[in-house]
């Protein structure tokens, strides 16, 4: 059977209408062209496509479909590929029936008789469109992803703090540019724990175990400490991290900042220290007062029990001893005694007037802050104050000041205990729930104690400038919150100070308004 079809005009056999049908069915565009690149053939994908009819795309008419930004570059490299005989792969917008030009990838390949000469070149062209546009956008997304990562770099290199990530094991992976400018060290420095070195000596022990913990919890990491400036310089800096994790809640990534907070910090000490040595001195100042009026009020009696005493003894010894004198000079002393009796609770009266202003308090938070104060004194620094606190202690309600007072004061009478002392000296603080209270030791490799009880009295000192006031106001401070204030001797020597302080002070001291027992 032959039939004519309407793109060759020839007629053509069985054989060859199905490899026509194959070629015109096919969804690339396909070509022949002559040895000149004269195009002699378009299959009917290419006619629908371009909507235009054979003859207009026959030799080089086919280039008015090709997008005119496109086209001479094009021609041009088609020309030099049919003059050299190489194949040809280009790109070019090719326009549609409906006018829109789409972007198609063109090949064409040479065939050759035996003698190797070209006797026809085949081509294809595909619609490469939506292709093109996907690659497009991704490409606009991966600019923009650029564009946006580079801000953010920018953020993180000008925001004025350091930043750091970390991998879920706690091994550091990026520090931002200030982390560098501040530290003078590298990436490389912080690897395998080497930004231990960045910290202050005093504060990597708390750091790192907080560090830690929060590494393995999970939970976020907040620590106060002091980092070194490349010029050696320490400063105070807030740090805090947080995890970062996956839908699955499994943890990818640590983030992580530090907020200079130097002045601020400071600032704050200054003013706590100031509190507390206007505390000290205003006790100080209230005790020479109350030691003045003392002796002003209990002077006047006492000269007179010394009078009535000496009139007494005076009236025994008369040759007739004046009974009746005797008597009188007594009762005299009984009342002077008695005044002198009265004064004295008047005095402690006094003392009781002082109101507390109680809160709920975190006691290891208290005792680490009332060590740094210790330690704050150049005299004191030397000893090293090691301290094992049970976490969590329940937070109890109490005057902090005072309280923290009450440790600050047995820490420093600690740590005096050691001077001249033989032994390395150490002082331990330690603290613990045992049943219904929180129990505070503070123990030192000093003398010891020679009274334990003694030296709660007021006025006993065995310091050339001792007070002897300190253990005497700290017990009625304890005392007053329901707790107590006890000294004892360690079997290996040295002295240990016990503080309990009760976890439900109001069962235990039913008084709502505390105050000093004289
Ligand atoms: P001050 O410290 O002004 O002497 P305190 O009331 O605080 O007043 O202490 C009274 C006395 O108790 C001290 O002078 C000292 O003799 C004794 N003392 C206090 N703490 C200790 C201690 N840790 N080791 C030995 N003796 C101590």
């Amino acid at each position: 059977m032959s039939i004519m079809i309407e793109n060759q005009r020839t007629p053509v056999d069985d054989e060859t209408l199905t490899l026509r049908q194959i070629v015109d069915c096919s969804p690339a565009l396909l070509h022949t062209a002559r040895p000149d690149g004269y195009l002699d053939f378009f299959n009917q994908t290419w006619l629908d496509f371009s909507g235009e009819p054979l003859e207009k795309l026959l030799g080089w008419g086919w280039t008015s479909c090709i997008h005119p930004e496109d086209v001479e570059s094009f021609a041009q490299r088609m020309r030099e590929s049919f003059a050299k005989g190489v194949a040809f792969q280009e790109t070019s917008r090719v326009r549609r029936a409906d006018g829109q030009y789409r972007w198609m990838l063109h090949q064409k390949v040479p065939l050759r008789d035996s003698e190797g000469k070209i006797v026809k070149w085949h081509g294809s062209s595909i619609d490469i469109e939506d292709q093109r546009r996907s690659e497009d956008e991704l490409r606009r997304s991966a600019q923009r992803l650029q564009r946006s990562e580079h801000e953010l770099l920018g953020i993180i290199d000008t925001i004025p703090s350091m930043l750091w990530a970390a991998s879920p094991s706690g091994e550091v992976t990026q520090i931002s540019q200030s982390v560098r400018e501040y530290s003078g060290l590298s990436l490389k420095d912080f690897l395998n724990l080497g930004w231990k070195r960045f910290i202050h000596p005093d504060d990597v022990e708390d750091t790192a175990k907080t560090f830690f913990q929060a590494i393995q919890t999970g939970a976020s990491y907040s620590v106060i400490h002091r980092l070194r400036r490349r010029d050696g310089e320490y400063r105070w800096h807030h740090a805090r991290g947080e995890p970062l994790r996956d839908p699955e809640g499994k943890i990818i990534q640590w983030y992580g900042l530090s907020i200079d907070i130097d002045e601020q910090k400071r600032a704050e000490d200054h003013l706590r220290e100031t509190h507390i040595k206007l505390t000290r001195a205003s006790r100080i100042a209230t005790v020479a007062e109350l030691s003045a009026s003392i002796a002003h009020e209990l002077n006047q009696p006492l000269m007179s029990i010394f009078a009535s005493a000496q009139a007494a003894k005076r009236w025994l010894a008369a040759s007739s001893p004046n009974i009746k004198e005797v008597n009188t000079s007594i009762e005299r002393i009984l009342r002077d005694a008695r005044a002198a009796d009265e004064t004295m609770q008047h005095i402690r009266a006094l003392f009781k007037r002082e109101p507390f202003v109680k809160k709920e308090v975190d006691i290891p938070d208290m005792l680490m802050e009332a060590i740094r104060f210790v330690q704050e004194d150049p005299k004191k620094r030397e000893v090293a104050i090691e301290w094992q606190i049970d976490e969590p202690l329940p937070s109890i309600s109490v005057d902090r000041t005072q309280v923290q007072q009450v440790f600050i004061n047995l820490l420093s009478n600690a740590i005096e205990a050691l001077e001249g002392n033989q032994a390395v000296p150490v002082v331990r603080l330690t603290a613990k729930k045992d049943r219904d209270e929180i129990i505070v030791q503070v123990i030192d490799n000093g003398p010891g104690v020679v009274d334990a009880e003694r030296i709660f009295d007021a006025f006993v000192t065995t310091k050339d400038k001792g007070m002897g006031i300190g253990l005497a106001v700290s017990r009625s401070i304890i005392e007053a919150h329901g707790g107590r204030l006890w000294a004892e001797n360690s079997p290996d020597g040295g002295a240990r100070f016990n503080v309990a302080l009760p976890l439900d002070p109001v069962n235990k001291n039913p008084t709502e308004d505390p105050g000093y027992r004289a």
